[in-house]
């Protein structure tokens, strides 16, 4: 009988489970792994705090291409939300809400899969490595039991930021860094903590300010990345349209695509209308732009304009920018600048900037938001370094993800061959397509690869 691994069970790997199932008209086995016992939610949709927001409008959120308002029609049925639809559609709704709303959809899956007589196995355990033999693929958990699956799904998503360097005298052990900002460790027990460093300046900043808050942290915090703070409110501003787009998309170079963008900009900047519009009307076809771009593009697209596109695109329910606002006459510091190094003694971190702001922060806690790790040098994840030590799997030029086979999403070894019966889909496909990791892009993937697994 047929039998599917799927390594990770987030969005993409649940509903790539989901679109399987619903496709799938013969008995089969589907085994789906995860190191956390929360199916579908992965980290986006599991946070430790209910003031966690979405950071895209409810109206973009369906799981499904086909069904737009499916998002939308749970909230109103299942959540009975009295408010006007078009405020439910702009809103931004809390992301543990969305998870709810993931769990549901898994359910009546699991339903289905019943009904077909497929049977749904579900492991709480990370994959630790996998083997390809003659007839099959050999998955081995972290309890060294060993799993015999015939095609495999990696959906193994966001991973841990890259680990900062901190210097120490090698025998004393360091309390106080946090890598994971997901993890609600990061901001708790700061009753002796009188001053908190937080790395990064985009979305997860945010909600770990948040979380310190939420949590009565008194203390001072700081936060620093290279650009300072440049989130911006949303203004539900998408009424507006780019006037035209004069290049094909799958044929466009970088040059014509910022001079389109400069013009909008003037545009917008002369009518005195947010700029959002700008962002929203070219993301989809952001991945076609990028498959055009030569490598010398892309080179020059990542060192000047990514950090641009990233806070064009990203967008903040206002009530939640002004919380932030506020925060910045009392206890947040926003700075502009790098970090030079970072020595840990006793407790205390002494961290030297390169900033115009400040030049020597101490501090007792350092909190790692600098964003999911793409380059596999820096991945601490098992699975993977072994995929890759094995030469199964390798990366794109710029180490974004995992060099695949977009039409088919089977990945492609460093002998650059195509592995017939292993696939992959998500923030995985970053170097590939470059907008990939929210769920308007997964959730076409999910629904094709769904399909190529059925058949
Ligand atoms: C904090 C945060 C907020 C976000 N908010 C939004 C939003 O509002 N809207 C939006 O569209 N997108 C948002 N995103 C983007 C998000 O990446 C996608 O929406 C989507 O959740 C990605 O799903 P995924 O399954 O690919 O990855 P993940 O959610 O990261 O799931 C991957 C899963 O794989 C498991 N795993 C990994 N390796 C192994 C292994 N070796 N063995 C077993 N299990 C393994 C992990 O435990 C994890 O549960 C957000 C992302 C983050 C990090």
């Amino acid at each position: 009988m047929k039998h599917i691994g799927i390594i990770g069970a987030g969005f993409s790997g649940m509903m790539t489970a989901v679109h399987l199932i619903e496709n799938s008209v013969s008995k089969q086995i589907i085994s789906i792994f995860d190191t956390k016992e929360r199916f579908g939610k992965g980290i986006a949709y599991s946070p430790y705090s209910k003031s966690h927001l979405l950071n895209v409008p409810a109206s973009k959120m369906s799981a499904f291409v086909s069904d737009p308002d499916h998002f939308v029609n749970w909230l109103l049925v299942e959540k009975k939300i009295i408010i006007q639809l078009e405020e439910l559609k702009n809103s931004f709704q809390p992301r543990y809400v969305y998870g709810e709303y993931l769990t549901n959809i898994w359910e009546k899956a699991l339903e289905t899969a019943k009904n077909k007589g497929i049977e749904i196995n579900c492991y709480f355990s990370q994959v630790i490595d996998l083997k390809l033999t003659n007839s099959s693929i050999e998955l081995t958990l972290a309890d060294q039991s060993v799993i015999e699956v015939s095609k495999c799904v990696l959906a193994t998503g966001n991973q841990l930021p890259k680990n900062f360097k901190i210097e120490t005298n090698s025998s004393e052990k360091i309390q106080g860094y946090f890598q994971n900002p997901w993890n609600i460790d990061s901001v708790i027990n700061t009753e002796n903590i009188d001053s908190v460093l937080i790395i990064g300046n985009g979305l997860t900043m945010i909600d770990t300010v948040l979380g310190l808050m939420e949590k009565n942290f008194e203390g001072q915090i700081y936060t620093i990345s290279p650009h300072g703070f440049n989130c911006i409110s949303s203004s539900n501003g998408y009424q507006h349209k780019i006037n035209e787009f004069k290049f094909d998309s799958k044929n466009a170079s970088l040059k014509q695509v910022v001079d389109l963008v400069n013009n909008e900009l003037k545009i917008a900047k002369k009518k005195r209308i947010s700029t959002e519009y700008i962002f929203h009307e070219i993301r989809p076809y952001t991945q076609l732009l990028w498959k055009s771009f030569s490598s010398h593009e892309k080179a020059k697209f990542l060192s000047v304009f990514e950090y641009l596109w990233n806070s064009g695109r990203h967008r903040l329910p206002v009530e939640v920018i002004d919380k932030i606002n506020n925060l910045i006459d009392s206890k947040l510091q926003i700075i502009k600048g790098k970090i030079l190094s970072v020595n840990y003694l006793n407790g205390l971190f002494d961290v030297f900037l390169d900033s115009k702001d400040e030049s020597n922060l101490k501090v007792k806690r350092i909190i790692n938001c600098t964003g999911s790790a793409t380059n596999l040098d820096h991945i601490e994840n098992n699975l993977l370094t072994n995929l890759k030590n094995n030469k199964l799997i390798c990366q794109d030029e710029f180490k974004l993800g995992i060099k695949t086979n977009i039409d088919s999403f089977q990945i492609i070894n460093s002998n650059g061959e195509i592995l017939p019966n292993i696939y992959t889909l998500g923030p995985t496909l970053k170097g590939e397509l470059w907008e990939t990791t929210s769920v308007t892009e997964i959730r076409v993937q999910a629904e094709k690869l769904g399909e190529i697994l059925a058949n």
